[in-house]
């Protein structure tokens, strides 16, 4: 077992080329994830954050080879995820799973419940007959739902019950990170608030590490220890959870945080953030938030920022902290 994160990404990049016209010549490539790095501890949650559209899912899935990145290097455990061929990933699913935003087409509708989080069970050879159906009734059980459910099907069940169905089945395998892709967003408040400690006490009792991917920035302070935020491909600020709301340094994220909407009625109404997201077919040059940017500088559209840290665990890329000390074994995400 490594000593190291759990998990490390270096570099990661994952490009879609695209085609225009009846001879599909190629028109450029959008950069979904452009050299992204960060890594999660066992144990640990890690928020990616980001309006839509920012490569956060992507990244997610890039890491778990759900899709193929084209550059850059993830290691789980010490293990290079990218050079495993398809017998190594598929016994490294069993450390890694993934939870989706929508329980709903995620889950087979002609499977019933039992056979969906035991499915992986039998297929790997772990349990079966008597011993598989204990374990389902077990899991099914730790996530809140009656093991008497598991002969139905996910129609007959509400989208709180749907998502703890998704998780149940992340669950069975018993893995030690999960990517949670917006997982919560599509659930009403107080059912959010549910799961949000749901995973919280399976993080504690499993020692699980979470990627939590969302765009919702009041979950992100109730689950996440850091939080990354991503913009047109690229992470440009990272710092534990705390720092980054009480001290945001990029322009970026001092935006998300003022167009976050408060759950307080006599806070100040949120702001909106100025402009769209820029096609990341054709990003503006230099720093790609300088359009949208209430603090750009000259020299701002046509060079891009360098890494700085500002503090343990606080890294920004924004040339207003371009002389902020940069300690070279320190520069980490
Ligand atoms: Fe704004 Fe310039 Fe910083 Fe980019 S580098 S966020 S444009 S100040």
């Amino acid at each position: 077992m490594s000593t190291g994160p759990l998990l490390e990404v270096r570099d990661l990049a994952k490009h879609f080329r695209v085609r225009r016209g009846l001879l599909g010549r190629a028109a450029g490539a959008i950069k979904a994830v452009d050299g992204v790095s960060f890594h999660v501890q066992a144990g640990e949650t890690l928020a990616l954050v980001g309006e839509s559209g920012c490569g956060k899912t992507t990244a997610g899935r890039a890491v778990l080879r759900l899709i193929e990145p084209d550059a850059g290097s993830v290691h789980f455990d010490g293990q290079d995820v990218l050079a495993l061929d398809a017998g190594g990933l598929r016994r490294l699913r069993r450390a890694m799973q993934i939870v989706f935003q929508d329980p709903y087409s995620s889950l087979n509708p002609r499977m019933t419940i039992g056979n969906m989080v035991g499915e992986a069970l039998k297929v790997h050879g772990i349990a079966s007959g008597a011993e598989l159906g204990e374990r389902v009734a077990r899991i099914l059980q730790r996530v809140g739902l009656s093991p008497d459910f598991r002969n139905r099907y996910a129609h007959e069940f509400s989208g709180g019950q749907r998502q703890r169905i998704g998780i149940a089945r992340a669950l069975a395998m018993a893995p030690r990170f999960i990517v949670c892709d917006e997982a919560v967003s599509a659930l009403d408040v107080s059912i959010q608030a549910q799961m949000i400690n749901l995973l919280k006490d399976l993080q504690d009792e499993y020692r699980l590490a979470y990627l939590f991917i969302t765009h919702d920035l009041n979950v992100v302070r109730h689950i996440a220890g850091r939080v990354a935020v991503m913009y047109l491909g690229k992470i440009v600020e990272t710092a534990p959870t705390d720092e980054l709301f009480d001290n945001p340094r990029h322009p970026y994220t001092r935006a998300l945080l003022e167009a976050n909407p408060q759950p307080d009625p006599v806070a100040p109404r949120p702001r909106v953030l100025q402009g769209d997201v820029p096609s990341p077919l054709t990003p503006p040059p230099g720093c790609a938030f300088h359009p949208r940017c209430p603090k750009v500088m000259a020299h701002c559209d046509r060079q891009p920022p360098g890494w700085a840290v500002v503090s343990p665990g606080h890294g920004v890329s924004c040339h207003l902290d371009e002389n902020a000390y940069i300690p070279a074994k320190s520069v980490t995400t």
